[in-house]
């Protein structure tokens, strides 16, 4: 087959490069998928930047996991009716037959060989491999841009409202609402039956958030944790911070009423939380780390939005080699949601 067209990470920092490399060839257990659409948000953007490693991963590497496409060929020892099937891909390189593995936590895996786009080249090219474990079947009647943000942003959102247990007494607040994570998690919230107040800045992403039906509160004015509490009517139940720094945290915590549950999800390697055990226990304050979701999480997550009770929002699509202008929008935060890359329909 012949070569195709890639964004290659070559060195840490912001900058891909836009190369032939030869053609992917499934590997035993692997199938290959011919790109539609690939999902471009922060945490490829951290990725690239170096900022998120935690080992040293090898490059040149081809970012990129949030991708969905039709499968073209399958390796030894894969089910040959994945053939022509539109998939998307799990996030996580995850064994699949550990103890959390067999308990559908794959998120935790005692043998995760890394994710998709980091330790394996991921969906900023017209074709990748991918395991066919990591390859999970997408739902009729969701187009294939709109799909790019099931197997993070949307069920990322699932786990938490799962392992927060979210019901239908619930005030929660949201900071970072109209990112590519956020602006699914507030709907994700309200799905559950919580009532939801966005904060985010810029004047038009409070507009999205208010026109979807949320309370929103702009994170640029200095008092908003108090005006957070006016639009709930005081403290909250659940407190979702996708920012991750020490203030929102520390806010956070400061918005939780009793049973109020932290939910940390964006962690750095400088940021560390600093909480009073007599608050805790006072309030029976819970705070919960959420990594990720389940292959069973994603297919629910999936039907949500099939059944239309998650819109996907991806605001911007560029062709793939212009995938460095959504680096740019969302290096300067004005990126609404998602964005994503669609490679040419040049196929022989
Ligand atoms: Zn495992």
């Amino acid at each position: 087959m012949r070569a195709v067209r890639a964004l290659v990470l070559r060195e840490h920092g912001y900058e891909l490069w836009w190369e032939e490399v030869p053609t992917p060839v499934p590997g035993r257990g692997e199938v290959l998928v011919r790109v539609e659409a690939c999902g471009v948000g922060l945490t490829v953007l951290n990725y690239m930047s170096g900022v998120s490693r935690v080992h040293a991963e090898k490059l040149p590497r081809v970012p990129g996991h949030e991708f969905v496409g039709t499968v073209v060929a399958c390796g030894p020892e894969v089910d040959g009716s994945l053939q022509g099937q539109r998939v998307m891909a799990y996030f996580y390189l995850s064994c699949g037959s550990c103890e959390f593995c067999r308990l559908a936590h794959e998120p935790l895996c005692r043998r995760l060989r890394g994710q998709v786009g980091v330790a394996s080249d991921g969906g900023f090219a017209e074709y990748a491999t991918l395991p066919a474990f990591n390859a999970l079947p997408v739902p009729e009647g969701v187009d294939p841009i709109a799909a790019t943000v099931i197997p993070d942003a949307v069920s990322t959102p699932f786990h938490v409202c799962r392992r927060a247990a979210v019901g239908a007494r619930d005030v929660a607040v949201v900071v970072g609402a109209a990112g590519g994570v956020g602006i699914h998690m507030v709907q994700m919230l309200r799905a559950f039956g919580a009532r939801v107040v966005g904060v985010d800045r810029g004047e038009g992403k409070l507009q999205t958030l208010r026109s979807m039906g949320f309370h929103a509160v702009d994170a640029g004015h200095e008092g908003w944790t108090e005006q957070v509490r006016e639009v709930a009517g005081g403290s909250v139940t659940v407190a979702v911070d996708l920012v991750g720094r020490p203030e929102t945290l520390e806010r956070c915590v400061d918005l939780l009423g009793p049973r109020g549950r932290l939910v940390v999800l964006t962690t750095f390697r400088d940021v560390n939380l600093s909480l009073s055990p007599a608050r805790l226990v006072a309030e029976e304050i819970q705070v919960l780390g959420c990594r990720y979701a389940s292959r069973w999480e994603v297919e629910q997550a999936a039907r949500m939005v099939q059944e239309g009770r998650v819109q996907p929002v991806v605001s911007e699509v560029r062709p793939l080699e212009r995938a460095a202008e959504l680096v740019d929008r969302l290096r300067q935060g004005t990126l609404l949601g998602r964005g994503a890359v669609v490679p040419a329909q040049s196929h022989t």
